[in-house]
């Protein structure tokens, strides 16, 4: 069984060198009377939270066990089951290990995939938790209307590409921000996103901003923090509403970056509110429902990064915080 195991608690940016890949001889096997499951892992999901379960107190997240493997979500298929409600042979999705088999315990969180009719590995982005996100911070937070301008950062990845298929589909004007031309052209020629621009190449993002929303901003979908967040405040519009899903650009950093613009908050009644998925995972059924139809008319697409090979999972990890990743950042352990 090759596993990626934590090797230690991480400060500052997470380095392939903090995991590494071994071959474990204990065979898995569910013992008789118990309800836990043996799963063969297919396909592993790499997420920007992932950072904060290398460190050693954060309190939002379990923290990853050092010498033990790294644990995330996943899609694989029950090789043996004692709880009744997974059978072999099924394909689930949930929590699982950086691993080629994981033994789990039944009270962990897993779905039966029950539409095997779209690409397994969306189950790690599209119709998993980055797609979930993005339907619970867009429609539930946000409460968009037609016509209004939305701005989404990281816009290009595995949650902001939805964000703006979802405002599309709404009726929004719809601005991305990434950090290639490759992401910008992706946000401008696939998804339908209005327009797009490298923050990276902008001297300014507080012109940038203003060269694509001369009338400012309605919703600002929020996935990095610091600098743009900052730029983005002071171009929001009055009863602007900011979900904050996301501050990718402060995770590694010991001391984050201050926000000097803060106080438009008071002078737009702006409302920013943070949420995380897990308060959401009820409107699954009714997310599917919305976004299953679409995905088989072709209105909503996809685009994964996928790395082969469980042992190609570190740096796959890793590139998360330098932005290699170019879409859902996905480790394929084994095909279907
Ligand atoms: P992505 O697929 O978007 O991958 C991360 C991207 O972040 C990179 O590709 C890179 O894109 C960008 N990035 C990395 N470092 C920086 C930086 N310093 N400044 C600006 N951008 C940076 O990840 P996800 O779509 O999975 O996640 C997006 C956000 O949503 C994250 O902040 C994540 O933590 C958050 N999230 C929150 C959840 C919740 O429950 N609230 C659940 C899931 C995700 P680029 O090349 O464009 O810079």
């Amino acid at each position: 069984n090759k596993q990626v195991l934590f090797k230690d608690y991480v400060t500052g940016f997470p380095k392939e060198s903090d995991m590494a890949v071994v071959e474990s001889t204990i065979q898995l096997k569910v013992p008789e009377g118990s309800s836990e499951i043996l799963l063969k892992n297919l396909y592993l999901s790499c997420d920007p939270y992932m950072r904060s379960r290398m460190s050693k107190n954060f309190t939002a997240h379990p923290s990853f066990v050092p010498g033990s493997p790294l644990t995330g979500f996943g899609v694989a298929r029950v090789l043996e089951s004692g709880n009744p409600n997974f059978k072999k042979g099924e394909f689930v999705w949930g929590l699982t290990g950086w691993e080629e088999y994981s033994l789990i315990s039944s009270n962990q969180m897993l779905f039966k995939i029950e539409h095997a009719d779209v690409p397994l590995s969306y189950y790690t982005g599209l119709l998993g938790m980055p797609g979930m996100t993005a339907y619970a911070g867009f429609h539930e937070v946000a409460s968009p209307k037609k016509g209004e301008k939305v701005f989404i950062s990281a816009a290009s990845g595995a949650v902001g590409q939805l964000v703006g298929q979802f405002a599309k589909l709404a009726g929004c004007y719809v601005v991305g921000s990434a950090g290639s031309k490759e992401k910008v052209d992706l946000l401008k020629n696939k998804f339908g996103f209005d327009d797009a621009f490298n923050y990276k190449e902008e001297q300014d993002l507080n012109v940038a901003l203003k060269r694509c929303f001369p009338d400012g901003i309605d919703i600002y979908y929020e996935n990095v923090g610091g600098k743009l967040l900052d730029a983005v405040l002071l171009n929001m519009k009055m009863n602007g509403r900011i979900p904050v899903c996301g501050m990718i650009s402060q995770y590694n950093l010991d001391q984050h970056e201050g926000v000097t613009n803060l106080v438009h908050i008071i002078y737009k009644q702006i409302r920013i509110q943070g949420f995380t998925v897990n308060e959401y995972f009820q409107l699954y059924p009714k997310f599917l429902g919305f976004v299953l139809p679409h995905i088989k008319e072709g209105k909503i697409v996809y685009v994964e990064d996928k790395a082969e090979g469980l042992e190609n999972g570190p740096a796959a990890l890793v590139g998360l915080y330098n932005g290699c990743n170019v879409g859902k950042q996905v480790v394929v352990v084994a095909h279907e």
